[in-house]
């Protein structure tokens, strides 16, 4: 068994027009875990996803998928190596079938061709849609919506899921499903990379955290440890919630 991480970043940076959007932020994610990004309004989340899926160039650093280099790389070359992003850029096309919706990520993802309805069938399994399999999803709920993003992603045979915001304007019962399919995702040996406000959550779900602030890193950490560090109290400071966890009110991250 090889220890090399499903993804590392060394001193990735990236500026615009002089802010330092990201900024020297290192880090490696080992294989079957849960990882969420954490941090204030502005603090470079959105950025970080748009540096691994190749959507945004480096300013400067390397970025690593299984120990091959991929900063620089088309982001479809990037996504058919296995790194799948949901919820933020692809949608769903209404008017076909949740099946054929995610038969779609399983003939153009890694998957190939091969085992194509047994790939569509194990991902909607995976993602607890496999009853509403024939229904259009233009007849989907905004929870459900986001279930079929994951075994879209899934289907595709990625083997690091980056999951944005995947709570976000879901009642608690709906937030819950969404955690346990990540959880489920985890089971089935696909590394999470969560972007989530909902911090009930993220305290929940996450194996660890990465805290970032303008740009930087300033922890990282298991979540019971991550809730009690100073300089991560102090980032969130004014935006604590009553019971004194990280709260951001903010996610209107416009870039995709
Ligand atoms: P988060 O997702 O943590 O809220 P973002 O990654 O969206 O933060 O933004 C980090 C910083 O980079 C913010 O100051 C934001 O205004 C800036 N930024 C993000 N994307 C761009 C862009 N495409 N052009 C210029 N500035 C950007
Ligand atoms: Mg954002």
């Amino acid at each position: 068994m090889s220890s090399e991480p499903v993804l590392r970043l060394e001193h990735v940076s990236k500026s615009f027009r002089g802010l330092k959007a990201i900024d020297q932020v290192s880090f490696a994610i080992q294989s079957g875990s849960i990882t969420s990004i954490i941090g204030p309004n502005g603090a470079g989340k959105s950025t970080l996803f748009n540096l691994i899926t190749g959507y945004l160039p480096l300013s400067s650093g390397r970025i690593a998928f299984h120990g091959r280099r991929i900063d620089g790389m088309a982001t479809n070359r990037i996504a058919e190596l296995g790194i799948a992003r949901a919820f933020q850029i692809a949608r769903p096309f209404r008017d076909l079938s949740v099946f054929e919706n995610v038969r779609i990520g399983a003939l153009f993802g890694k998957a190939g061709a091969r085992d194509v309805t047994a790939t569509t069938a194990g991902a909607m399994e995976l993602a607890d849609i496999g009853h509403l399999s024939r229904r259009p999803a233009s007849a989907l709920t905004v929870g459900q919506l986001r279930h079929l993003e994951v075994a879209r992603a899934i289907a595709t045979r990625a083997t690091l899921l980056l999951a944005d915001e995947p709570c976000a304007g879901l009642n608690p019962t709906e937030t819950a499903a969404m955690i346990g399919v990540l959880r489920q995702v985890r089971a089935s040996g696909v590394t999470v990379v969560l972007v989530e406000h909902d911090m009930p959550s993220v305290m929940e779900v996450s194996d660890r955290l990465l805290v970032l602030d303008a740009g930087r890193l300033i922890a990282d950490g298991p979540p019971a440890d991550i809730r009690e560090d100073p300089k991560v109290i102090a980032a969130y400071l004014g935006v604590m919630d009553d019971e004194g966890l990280p709260f951001s009110s903010d996610d209107s991250s416009v870039s995709p």
